[in-house]
């Protein structure tokens, strides 16, 4: 964000040192070499919102019973690896686009593929067979050395993206376009940030976490609630109980399948064992000025229009609260 610039009464004359007006000086000048620096490493040529780009799969891992992770890097369509230092044009929240062809037997790139492209369901470009999937990457875009971005997948059954994610291998070619999405941060614009979310809806809560998490001059207050069936299908558990020992992190699961199960709860961890509902978010808002806040929701259609009712229910604006 450009540095606002402070107006002349915000100026007292009496010579303090340093002067508002030096403060504006110092971070205009930082914000405009940060701006050199993104523009000349940010690689549009990689990742394009109108073109779809290919994607090597370098690391696929089976992080629960039904969830897996890929690692995807650029590659060209000559099958050699691209020169890739830089980093791919996402920011936090956002989301990217892969496109599937079931027509094609191998991983073999058509390039009549890398073109212009626009609908986000199943295509009917031919015969049906393409169609697009989004999915969040969850590495932020300067982490991942040689513009790699990871995602990770619930494999559903009966899913087509599913069934194309549980056969993709190291090694094939993937179709990727973006980013969209419109989530904004604004570092301390809120004193606290409450994330809710379930399953595969951790995907965009992980890149804003790690994003505040990394700015010590951000003092946002993050509490994530998480919803999974039970302890087995909880995501990036280790990740999320290292953020735990940053002051301003905290986290709950919550599981809607408890089965009588002993916990194996950890330092830095709290079980619920029931779903995430108004009262688990009105817990939270106890105490707290409510236009200090902002609400993140991510998960299916059913769980979003809930939270959404019941998180309005509770008196805060619909301004303060975003779904993705
Ligand atoms: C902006 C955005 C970001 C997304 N990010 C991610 C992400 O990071 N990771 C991720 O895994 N998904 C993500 N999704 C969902 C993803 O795009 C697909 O919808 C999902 O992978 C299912 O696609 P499919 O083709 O396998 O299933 P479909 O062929 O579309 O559906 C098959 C069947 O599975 C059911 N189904 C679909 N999704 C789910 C689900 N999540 N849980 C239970 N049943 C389901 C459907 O109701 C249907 O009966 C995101 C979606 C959006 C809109």
């Amino acid at each position: 964000m450009e540095p606002e610039k402070p107006d002349p009464s915000d100026c007292c004359g009496s010579g303090c040192s340093p002067c508002v007006f030096d403060i504006y000086e110092q971070q205009l000048k930082s914000w405009r070499e940060n701006l050199l620096w993104e523009n000349a490493n940010c690689r549009r040529d990689l990742l394009s919102e109108t073109r779809f780009k290919s994607f090597q799969l370098i690391h696929k891992e089976r992080l629960t019973e039904d969830v897996y992770l890929y690692k995807f890097r650029p590659e060209d369509d000559s099958g050699s690896i691209r020169e890739t230092c830089g980093f791919l044009p996402y920011g936090i929240g956002q989301h990217l686009i892969t496109r599937i062809n079931f027509k094609q037997e191998s991983q073999e790139i058509n390039p009549m593929w890398d073109t212009e492209f626009n609908s986000s369901e199943t295509s009917s470009i031919s015969d049906k067979k393409i169609i697009t999937r989004a999915y969040t990457p969850v590495s932020l875009t300067n982490e991942e050395p040689n513009c790699c971005f990871k995602i990770f997948v619930k494999i559903c059954n009966n899913g087509l993206g599913s069934e194309y994610f549980r056969n993709l291998q190291v090694g094939d070619i993937s179709l990727w376009r973006g980013p969209y999405g419109n989530f904004n941060y604004k570092s301390n614009f809120f004193k606290y940030i409450l994330m809710v979310c379930i399953g595969t809806g951790l995907a965009p809560m992980i890149p804003i976490a790690k994003c505040i998490l990394n700015d010590e001059k951000d003092e946002t207050i993050l509490h994530l609630m998480y919803g999974v069936k039970s302890e087995d299908h909880i995501i990036m558990r280790d990740s999320l109980r290292k953020m735990s020992q940053f002051w301003n992190f905290s986290h709950e699961y919550f599981f809607s399948q408890c089965n009588d199960r002993k916990f194996h709860m950890k330092f830095g961890e709290s079980f619920k064992s029931k779903r995430i509902d108004g009262s688990s978010v009105s817990d939270f808002f106890q105490g707290k000025n409510l236009t200090h806040l902002q609400v993140l929701i991510c998960g299916s259609e059913g769980f979003t229009s809930y939270m959404l009712d019941q998180i309005s229910k509770l008196g805060i604006d619909s301004e303060n609260i975003f779904t993705f």
